[in-house]
């Protein structure tokens, strides 16, 4: 069974993705995750993240790996370096490249041949996996979103005031909702679950029996 989660930044997605995965015992594919990392080549690289052709060798050449919570670049644990805000706005601008997009498809299918899987991204549900058994799309306001935000960077000891986090997640939205390739939007068939007033909590219940209704009940 696939279940797949999209929505914008902030929206809670990565926190309860992670939850559901391990409440049902299904592997979970973190897929932001993997364009932070081909934009962090591309910067470490010193290329421009707009540049298709340096974002297109970072994307060909970037050996990825994921190690339980860890994700590996080139056999180097990135896990913390791909979460700074530098490379957080040069991955929605890699993310537009179709090049990068093919070959992080490419990557994400063959992780869903392995079985049983909670995805999340922006895409998983329209374009990676449009015949997933179970899809979400995550909303919240932005408000909401930035103030999770601000809390997720301080416990990784990055520190942004609400307003600079509140502009960068509305420019990260515009650029990933008005591009061409895979623009984030929640498919024709997903449940779409708006989470501004609930705790991490609300939204894993509510989800789960969403689950079981979804396939009978979860394999
Ligand atoms: O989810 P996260 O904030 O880690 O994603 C970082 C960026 O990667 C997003 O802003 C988006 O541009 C891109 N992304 C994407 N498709 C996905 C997952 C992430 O375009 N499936």
């Amino acid at each position: 069974m696939i279940i797949t989660i999209d929505g914008p930044a902030g929206s809670g997605k990565s926190t309860v993705s992670r939850l559901l995965a391990e409440r049902l015992g299904f592997r979970f594919l973190d897929t932001g995750a993997m364009y932070r990392a081909i934009a962090l080549a591309v910067l470490r690289a010193s290329a421009e993240p707009a540049n298709r052709a340096a974002t297109a060798t970072a994307a060909r050449s970037a050996q990825l790996q994921f190690i339980e919570d860890r994700l590996l670049l080139n056999g180097e644990d990135v896990s913390l370096a791909i979460r700074s805000p530098e490379v957080s706005a040069a991955a929605s601008i890699v993310a537009a490249s179709p090049d990068v997009r093919e070959r992080m498809v490419e990557l994400q299918r063959e992780v869903g041949d392995g079985g049983s899987l909670v995805t999340e991204g922006r895409d998983q549900g329209t374009v990676v996996f449009p015949r997933a058994e179970c899809k979400f799309f995550l909303t919240a306001s932005v408000s909401a979103r930035a103030e999770r935000r601000v809390r997720d960077l301080q416990q990784r000891g990055i520190v942004q005031s609400l307003q600079e986090v509140q502009q960068q997640i509305q420019d990260r939205d515009q650029r990933d909702e008005e591009r061409e390739l895979a623009p984030m939007r929640p498919a024709d068939d997903a449940i779409i679950l708006e989470t501004s007033e609930l705790s991490i909590d609300e939204v894993l219940e509510r989800m789960l029996q969403l689950v079981a209704e979804c396939n009978g009940r979860p394999e």
